[in-house]
C-alpha cells in the first residue's frame, strides 16, 4: 500500500495526478489533499478519496469545506499551516506537490526536512531553493522523483547512471503558440492567444510561461538541481511536436531519448509507482510515417530564456528574484495590464535592481520573493503611467 498526499490537487496536475491514483487501484490510497481556495471540488475530492486531512489557503474556504464535509472524518486545517502539516503527513509515504509558483517552496523544504519522498511537479520550488537544499545535503535523486515531463524522461533514459555519465542533456521545448514570430507580432500578443497552447493542456501561469519561454528557463535551472548538472550541460532544443520529453547525450557519445503524445498521465504515473511500471490505457505514440524535427530557440525574440541562465548563473538570491517577478508580471499579463513583450522587461528590470545575497538561507529567499514582487508592481506601474 503506498499512501499519498497530494499539494494543489484541485490544479490540473493535481486533478491528473488523483485519476491516476484511481486508476491504480486499492493499493495506491489518497493520505492528504491541499489545494487554495476551490472549497467544491476539494470537498468533491475528500469524498471520493477519504484523505485523512485536507487543507486550503483560504481560511473563509477551509470553513466552508468543514460544513460540507462534516459527515466525513477529514482533518481540516487552513492557510501556510495547513499545506505544511500535509506536506509532512505522517501515514503519507509520497508527496506530490502540485501547486503552483512560489506557494510550494516552504512545503517542499519541510518535506525534505522530514525525510519524505516527494513528487516534483512545482519547478519553482527547486528555481528558488535548489542552491539552499543542496548546500544542506537534502538533495538526492533518491529523495525527489520528477513529474515534469521533460526531467521524467531525462530520469527515465539515466535508469541507474549516476549524473557523471552525462555529457549533456537535450532539455525538449514545444516552443509554444508564437515560435518563428516576429517581435512586432509578439507586441500585439493578447492573453487569449497565449493561453491557447499548441500540444498541451496546462494551468494559466504555466500557459503564459510556455509562450514567453520562462518554463524552459525555469527547467533549466530545475534540471541542473535535480540531476547535478553545470548550466553548460544543459541544452535547449525546439521540437514543435512535444513526441520527445528530453534526451541525455552520455560521456560515450550515445543518446538516449524518451517519447511519448503529450500527456502528464505519463509521468505522473511513473512517479507514482517507481521503480515499477505499470500498465496503462494512456493513447500511445505511432512512429510510422512521421518525422522528427528540431530547432534553435530564438533568443532575441524570447529573452526570458537568457534572463533565466543569467539568474541561474549569478545564483544566490537571484532566481528567486526571477521567479517572484516573472509571477508578477504574468499576473499583470493575464489581467491585461502589460503587453507580452513587458514580461521580460520587468523581470529583466527588477533582477538588474536586485543585491544578491550569496549563499542564502530559506528565510533570504522568502524575503527575496517578497521583495520581487514589490518591486515588480513598481516597475507594472511605471510601465502603464500610473506612477504617483
Ligand atoms: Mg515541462
Amino acid at each position: 500500500m503506498k499512501r499519498i498526499a497530494v499539494l494543489g490537487s484541485t490544479g490540473s496536475i493535481g486533478c491528473q495526478t488523483l485519476e491516476v491514483i484511481d486508476s491504480l487501484g486499492p493499493e495506491y490510497r489518497v493520505a492528504a489533499l491541499t489545494a487554495g481556495s476551490n472549497d467544491s471540488l476539494l470537498a468533491e475530492q475528500i469524498r471520493q478519496f477519504k484523505p485523512e486531512m485536507a487543507a486550503l489557503s483560504d481560511t473563509e474556504a477551509a470553513d466552508r469545506l468543514r460544513d460540507n464535509i462534516k459527515p466525513y472524518k477529514c482533518f481540516i486545517e487552513s492557510g501556510q499551516e495547513g499545506h505544511l502539516t500535509a506536506a509532512t503527513w505522517p501515514t503519507a509515504d509520497l508527496i506530490v506537490m502540485a501547486q503552483v509558483g512560489f506557494s510550494g517552496f516552504e512545503p517542499l523544504v519541510a518535506a525534505l526536512q522530514h525525510g519524505k519522498m516527494i513528487a516534483l511537479a512545482n519547478k519553482e520550488s527547486l528555481v528558488i531553493g535548489g542552491e539552499i537544499l543542496m548546500r544542506q545535503g537534502l538533495l538526492d535523486r533518491e529523495s525527489i522523483l520528477p513529474v515534469d515531463s521533460e526531467h521524467s524522461a531525462i530520469w527515465q533514459c539515466l535508469g541507474a547512471l549516476t549524473s557523471d555519465s552525462i555529457n549533456r542533456i537535450y532539455l525538449t521545448a514545444s516552443g509554444g503558440p508564437f515560435f518563428g514570430k516576429t517581435r512586432e507580432e509578439l507586441e500585439k500578443v493578447t492573453p487569449a492567444m497565449a493561453l491557447k497552447h499548441p500540444n498541451w493542456q496546462m494551468g494559466n501561469k504555466i500557459t503564459i510561461d510556455s509562450a514567453t519561454m520562462m518554463n524552459k528557463g525555469l527547467e533549466v535551472i530545475e534540471a541542473r538541481w535535480l540531476f547535478n548538472l553545470s548550466l553548460d550541460q544543459i541544452e535547449v532544443i525546439i521540437h514543435r511536436q512535444s513526441i520527445i520529453h528530453s534526451m541525455v547525450e552520455y560521456i560515450d557519445g550515445s543518446i538516449l531519448a524518451q517519447l511519448g503524445p503529450p500527456d502528464m498521465k505519463l509521468p505522473i504515473q511513473y512517479a507514482l509507482t517507481y521503480p515499477e511500471r505499470r500498465k496503462s490505457d494512456f493513447e500511445r505514440y505511432d512512429p510510422f510515417g512521421r518525422i522528427l524535427e528540431f530547432d534553435r530557440p530564438d533568443r532575441d525574440n524570447f529573452p526570458c530564456l537568457e534572463l533565466a541562465f543569467s539568474a541561474a548563473r549569478t545564483g544566490g538570491t537571484m532566481p528567486a528574484v526571477l521567479n517572484g517577478s516573472n509571477e508578477a508580471a504574468v499576473a499583470a499579463f493575464i489581467e491585461g495590464k502589460i503587453s507580452f513583450t513587458s514580461i521580460p522587461l520587468v523581470i529583466e528590470t527588477v533582477m538588474r535592481d536586485h543585491d544578491v545575497i550569496i549563499e542564502p538561507e530559506v528565510e533570504d529567499a522568502v524575503h527575496a520573493d517578497s521583495w520581487s514582487r514589490v518591486r515588480a508592481a513598481e516597475v507594472i506601474d511605471e510601465l502603464t503611467g500610473r506612477v504617483s
